[in-house]
């Protein structure tokens, strides 16, 4: 029997974790002892490397790794697993009728299923003076989206002092954070009213920018920048809307990201904001709205219920399910839990769940401490934890997401947001013996506690430990979380749950609903 042709346009983070699923399950025709899986795999990517951890490279940028060790699978590994990894190589078309895939330069590929993994590109500011006549970005002006945008960073590096991100996003915070790591005068500006306004309120920009500017970053919030100031063709300078013009030898553009959907556009199916899919992210047909059980669409192209995520935790659950669903499993994808981490020395930030959560039934329980970089919320709604916020301390981060899937609200609040006892004084560091087992750790490759714990068998390091279960390959914040876990499985019993899990309880107000109060700790 022929084997089913699928083919991935896109070879990023999804798609390069798609075939690892599909390795996993059999479903591939490769692999030592392997009798040959049912599917027949190509994967087409514009860029020239395989799939690499696009993560790591404002770690690159701010001299933490090398280049070099963002690789995820080496090309002899794609082969020995039967897959035909084609790259450099854009795909322009889909001809749905026919079954092909058209690429750039004339080559068509048939296939019987199709998967978009095409990503988000960088969205470009108006900046006057930063684009030339031919359309082109100014050399001094760049996004951090790949491998070839970092390359061209770091060559810049040598010869820039000052630089400013346009964009005070998580993206734009943790490349300004590299630079300064670098030794460069940094200035981040941000046209919202705070830093992190979509996922921060008022009083947590506040205490996030100190911690940024703590960190000699300059902060520029409220104006956008309107343009870049040249002298010849040397860049000098960004010039924002107050009139006001900031030294800068480099710019990084930081603006967010639109989902590509070039691809699905042209080939005639549903797009919102991002590629329109079902459960087993299916597409469906722009003109009649029926599903076209051959094309589906992952990650950041995709939109899944209303929502487009940007993230690789949620790229990397819609593979497993799209895996299963190729395979012929029985699966569906129901959305990922908000988690958001910011990954910069010096500046820890943690969201979970809906942070933004509004309504008669919800009320915050927030402390902050500007002198000591740190603020705290839990939103609840009723006796539920619906979300959360910590910066500065984010050990409490693994136990709020555990709060977040149990009924009723955790007695011990002050222990959530942690801090110990009802005045708050502050947890010295995380005590991960008393992490449930079912706390998310890792949260890009949803390993728990209790997953690490069992793979931490004596004499395994952390790097055999990551190999077993994942954790820590992803954007690496939940590293000495797993090496605390490792270590403390070896030497002592796990503890007991520290997140006091209680049926509903009126509060000491007597309220079914507490009240919202402010702290300084
Ligand atoms: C510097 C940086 C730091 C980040 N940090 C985090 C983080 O800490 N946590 C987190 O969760 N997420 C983070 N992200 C986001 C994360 O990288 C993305 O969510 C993830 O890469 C999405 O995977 P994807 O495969 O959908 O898209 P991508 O990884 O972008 O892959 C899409 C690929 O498709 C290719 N492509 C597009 N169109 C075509 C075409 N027509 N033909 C062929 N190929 C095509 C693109 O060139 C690209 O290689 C970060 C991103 C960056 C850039």
């Amino acid at each position: 029997m022929s084997r089913e042709r699928v083919v991935v346009a896109g070879a990023g983070m999804a798609a390069g974790r798609l075939v690892e699923e599909l390795v996993r399950r059999g479903a591939l025709g490769g692999g030592a002892g392997s009798g040959g899986g049912a599917l027949d795999l190509t994967l087409v990517g514009a860029e020239p490397a395989p799939p690499y951890n696009r993560i790591l490279l404002s770690s690159v940028l701010a001299g933490r790794h090398r280049l070099a060790e963002v690789g995820l699978r080496s090309r002899p590994w794609y082969a020995d697993q039967d897959v035909r990894l084609i790259t450099g190589v854009r795909a322009e078309a889909v001809d749905r009728h026919r079954r092909l895939l058209r690429l750039v330069g004339g080559t068509s590929l048939p296939y019987d299923r199709l998967v978009l993994a095409t990503g988000a590109s960088p969205v470009l500011p108006a900046l006057r003076g930063a684009v030339d006549a031919t359309g082109t970005l100014h050399p001094a002006v760049l996004t951090l989206r790949n491998l070839d945008d970092c390359d061209r960073l770091m060559s810049l590096l040598p010869t820039a002092r000052t630089a400013v991100v346009v964009g005070g996003s998580l993206l734009g915070l943790e490349a300004a954070r590299a630079l300064a790591e670098q030794g460069r005068r940094v200035d981040v500006v941000h046209a919202g009213a705070h830093l992190l306004h979509d996922h921060l309120d008022e009083l947590a920009g506040t205490v996030l920018r100190e911690l940024v500017e703590g960190l000699g970053i300059g902060v520029h919030t409220g104006f956008p920048a309107v343009g870049v100031r040249l002298e010849g063709d040397r860049l000098v300078g960004v010039r924002l809307a107050d009139g006001f013009t900031l030294a800068a030898d480099l710019v990084i553009l930081a603006c967010g990201v639109r989902p590509a959907v070039r691809l699905a556009h042209g080939a005639g199916l549903a797009v919102a904001t991002g590629i329109v899919v079902d459960d087993q992210l299916r597409c469906a047909d722009a003109a009649t709205g029926a599903l076209d059980p051959l094309v589906h669409a992952l990650g950041d192209c995709a939109e899944h219920r209303g929502r487009v995520t940007g993230h690789v935790w949620p790229a990397w659950e819609q593979a497993g399910v799209l895996a299963a669903v190729l395979a012929g499993h029985p699966a569906r994808y129901a959305g990922s839990r908000p988690v958001v981490r910011l990954r910069a020395a010096g500046i820890d930030v943690a969201t979970v769940g809906d942070s933004a959560a509004a309504g008669a039934d919800v009320s915050t329980v927030e402390m902050a401490n500007p002198l000591r970089g740190s603020y705290k919320r839990l939103v609840l709604r009723g006796h539920r934890l619906v979300g959360g916020v910590l910066i500065g301390d984010v050990a409490s981060a693994a136990a709020l997401t555990v709060a977040l899937d149990r009924p009723g609200l955790p007695v011990d609040r002050a222990g959530l947001l942690g801090m110990t006892g009802t005045g708050g004084s502050p947890q010295p560091a995380l005590d991960v013996a008393a992490l449930p087992d079912t706390a998310r750790v890792c949260v890009c490759n949803a390993v728990s506690a209790g997953a690490i714990r069992a793979a931490a068998r004596p004499g395994r390091s952390l790097r055999e430990v990551a190999a077993a279960t994942r954790a820590t390959t992803g954007c690496g914040t939940c590293h000495d979380t797993v090496a605390a876990l490792i270590a403390t499985g070896r030497t002592a019993e796990v503890g007991p749950c520290a997140v006091n899990v209680a049926p509903p309880t009126r509060d000491r107000y007597g309220s079914t609903t507490p009240p919202t109060y402010r702290q300084l700790a």
